[in-house]
C-alpha cells in the first residue's frame, strides 16, 4: 500500500510531545539554547528569537552576537556573550541566522557544533551546503517561500506552486529536516516519509519578526530533545495558536505572538 504523502499534526500528538519539567529537572535537562542572531542593523531579530526560545521552555538561553545589550534589556535571564559560538559554553541546540546580516563566520562555526542546529533567515543564505550535509547532529532549516526559492535556484512563484515537492527536494539536497513556512507550514525529513502539515496557522502571523519567534521556539524544543521533525512541527503548531491568541482578529506584533506562547501551551495540555 502507498504511504500517505501528508500527515496532519493532531492536537493529542502535540500534547504528548510538550517537554514538561519534572521533579528531576534542572536547567540543563530542560535544555540550553544558543541563539546566534541579530546584527547592528537588526538587533530586534535577536530579541525576538530569544523571546521564542524562553517562552518555548528552555532551561536557559545563551545569546551570542552584537545585540547583547538589547537582549538583556528585554530579557535579563539571558546569558549573553560577545565571544563566538565555540566559546559560548554548554549549549544543547543552536539557532542561527535571524537578522544575522552577513556574518558567515558565525554560521560556519555553529554548523561545526555537534548538537542540533536550526538555520533560518540570513543563515540560510550564508550556510555552505556541503557543511550542512556533512553534519552528523540533526539540522532543521526554516525557510519561507522566498528563501526556499533562493536555495533551490528558482522563483518564489515556482515554490508556492509546488510546495510539497519543494520542501522534499530541499530536505534531500541539504540532508536536513526542512520546515517550509507559509499559509500551511510543511515539515519534511531528509529520508522521506510523510510530510507533516501544520493546521493552526493564521494570516495574522504574516508580520515582521514572526519567523524569528518561531526559530527560537523550535530551537527550545530541539534543546529539550525533540527530533527535528517533532521540534519543527510542534513549534509551528504552538506558533499558530499563539498567533491566533495574540491577534484575536486584529493586528498583533511579533513580540506579542511570543508572549502568547505560554497560553498556547496551556490550551494544548
Ligand atoms: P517569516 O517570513 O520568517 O517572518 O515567517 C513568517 C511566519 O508567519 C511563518 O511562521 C509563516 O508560516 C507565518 N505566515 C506567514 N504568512 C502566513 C499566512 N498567510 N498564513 C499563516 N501563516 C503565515
Ligand atoms: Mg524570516
Amino acid at each position: 500500500p502507498d504511504e500517505p504523502e501528508l500527515e496532519a499534526l493532531q492536537h493529542a500528538d502535540v500534547a504528548g510531545l510538550l517537554p514538561l519539567p519534572t521533579a528531576e529537572s534542572d536547567k540543563y535537562r530542560r535544555g540550553v539554547v544558543g541563539v546566534a542572531a541579530g546584527s547592528a542593523r537588526y538587533p530586534g531579530a535577536a530579541v525576538l528569537a530569544v523571546a521564542g526560545a524562553l517562552r518555548g521552555g528552555a532551561g536557559a538561553v545563551r545569546y551570542v552576537g552584537p545585540a547583547g545589550r538589547e537582549v538583556i534589556a528585554r530579557f535579563p535571564e539571558t546569558l549573553v556573550s560577545d565571544q563566538g559560538p565555540h566559546k559560548a559554553g554548554r549549549v544543547q541546540a543552536w539557532v542561527v541566522g535571524p537578522g544575522a546580516g552577513d556574518d558567515a563566520a558565525t554560521v560556519a562555526e555553529v554548523l561545526e557544533a555537534d548538537v542540533p542546529v536550526l538555520i533560518d533567515a540570513d543563515g540560510l543564505r550564508l550556510a555552505d551546503r556541503d557543511a550542512v550535509r556533512a553534519r552528523t547532529a540533526p539540522t532543521l532549516m526554516t525557510p519561507h517561500a522566498g528563501e526556499a526559492a533562493a536555495l533551490l535556484g528558482t522563483t518564489r512563484e515556482e515554490v508556492e506552486g509546488a510546495r510539497l515537492s519543494s520542501v522534499r527536494e530541499l530536505a534531500a539536497r541539504y540532508r536536513a529536516t526542512v520546515l517550509l513556512k507559509g499559509s500551511t507550514t510543511l515539515v519534511a525529513d531528509p529520508d522521506g516519509g510523510p510530510v507533516r502539515v501544520n493546521p493552526t496557522g493564521t494570516p495574522w502571523l504574516a508580520t515582521a519578526g514572526s519567523g524569528d519567534v518561531l526559530s527560537g521556539l523550535a530551537g527550545s524544543l530541539l534543546a529539550a530533545g525533540l527530533t527535528a521533525r517533532d521540534a519543527g512541527s510542534v513549534a509551528a503548531y504552538l506558533h499558530g495558536l499563539a498567533g491566533r491568541l495574540a491577534a484575536q482578529g486584529a493586528p498583533a506584533g511579533a513580540h506579542e505572538v511570543a508572549e502568547a506562547i505560554p497560553q498556547a501551551w496551556r490550551d494544548v495540555r
